[in-house]
């Protein structure tokens, strides 16, 4: 069942761990992407040999082909660079775990070229959902979710009947490290502490969107577009413990979940290797080690970004591309120490009282992502 992969976004957190599973599963790597950082991408691309490899920065890749000019390596650089990887022709499928939109060309590069993609980049559906979905009919590809809540609904539904049957689709969600807390608990917030997420250790966009909770409504739009599915069929729930992935209720309200340990390598392997299972390293589930598992209500009045995700993908066209841009620029700006933690969602949600027109193409999604970014930025420049 070997498959030649491809891998973009191999330096961060899913990454890492997607090498590791590749590894395990002694599977070819021929191509892989990164953002900036040289040395450990020079380091894995010694250890996993490929033969193109691309570097979003392009100063990177000028060090990196340098460094790595004594391998037989192709070294290209940029979103075209990202994009050759992504459709590069010895490879059976693409892992994309790229942080934010900039993930969004290179999905589709691999769409167009016919490769199966593994994604966990959720912005390029966030973003280009309706763009992304009818590329990947044209093209006879299929999205696996590595998402963990979206791979359990994925598993949820293998075996079931037609996806039509199932009438909800239910996000778990860990409430992240301000669970229980209220707004004004939020207003002193500081990076260390939003950083702290209680279960998953993850980059620094999505560690903060978990935070504020915009995780859970950018999945929200994600699951939509992946399972087809009505937003208003789609209920989060929160579950402290990280142990049921997400759920799908059915017709008749038999309610199927899946469970596991809170380890990324379990959805990244799955995404891989579907509709085959293998044996993984993650250690098993022991339930009578985890006690009880808890769920709650989410608290929408602390925590707006949910049902703000909500009015953007139930308006439709580039509302949702738009919360995600700005999302991405609030995020870094409060991780530069420019804006509160607080301000983050109240900024986001000023985005959909602009209008935004359809998203009928990639280069009208990549616009509403830049105008919102800017917006965002004034809007952030105005509260000084
Ligand atoms: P990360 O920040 O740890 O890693 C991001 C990777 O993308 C790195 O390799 C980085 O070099 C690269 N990158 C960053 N900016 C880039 C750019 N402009 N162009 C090209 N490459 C760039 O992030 P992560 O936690 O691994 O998350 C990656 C994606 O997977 C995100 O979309 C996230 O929402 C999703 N995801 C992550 C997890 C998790 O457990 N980490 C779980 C579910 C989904
Ligand atoms: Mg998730």
């Amino acid at each position: 069942m070997e498959k030649r992969l491809s891998l973009l976004g191999a330096t961060g957190s899913i990454g890492i761990q997607a090498l590791d599973v590749a590894e395990k599963l002694h599977w070819p790597v021929t191509a892989m992407a990164a953002g900036s950082r040289v040395l450990p991408f020079e380091e894995q691309i010694r250890k996993f040999s490929p033969r193109v490899v691309a570097m979003a920065d392009e100063n990177a890749a000028a060090d990196l082909k340098v460094r790595i000019a004594d391998l037989p390596v192709k070294v290209t650089a940029g979103t075209e660079g990202l994009c050759e990887v992504a459709s590069v022709a010895n490879a059976d499928m693409v892992l994309n775990s790229v942080m934010g939109v900039a993930g969004f060309l290179p999905t589709l590069a691999a769409v167009e070229a016919g490769h199966d993609v593994a994604l966990a980049n959720k912005e390029t559906l966030v973003a280009g959902g309706a763009v992304v979905t009818d590329a990947c009919q044209k093209h006879g590809v299929k999205l696996l979710p590595v998402d963990s809540e979206h791979s359990a609904i994925f598993q949820c539904l293998q075996g079931c009947p037609p996806h039509g049957k199932a009438k909800k689709l239910i996000l778990t969600c860990s409430g992240g490290p301000f669970f229980g807390k209220t707004k004004a608990d939020l207003e002193a917030v500081t990076l260390e502490q939003a950083l702290a997420h209680p279960n998953w250790s993850m980059g620094l966009k999505i560690t903060v969107d978990s935070a504020t909770m915009m995780n859970k409504g950018l999945e929200l739009i994600e699951a939509k577009w992946l399972f087809d599915m009505d937003p208003d069929d789609i209920d989060i729930i929160i579950h402290r413990e990280s142990i049921v992935h997400s759920l799908v209720e059915y017709e008749d309200n038999s309610v199927i979940a899946q469970l596991g340990v809170p380890d990324m390598r379990i959805p990244i392997q799955y995404a891989l290797t579907w509709p085959e299972r293998v044996p993984s390293p993650v250690k098993p589930l022991s339930l009578a080690e985890a006690g009880k598992l808890t769920f709650f209500a989410p608290d929408h009045e602390t925590f707006p970004a949910i049902n703000l995700c909500r009015e953007a993908i139930k308006r439709g066209g580039l509302y949702p591309a738009a919360v995600s841009g700005a999302n991405e620029q609030a995020v870094a700006l409060f991780a530069a120490g420019k804006l509160p933690f607080a301000a983050i969602t109240p900024l986001v949600a000023r985005i959909l009282e602009h209008p935004w027109g359809a998203a009928d193409s990639a280069e009208a999604v990549l616009q509403a992502d830049r105008d919102s970014r800017q917006l965002l930025l004034e809007l952030a420049g105005e509260r000084v």
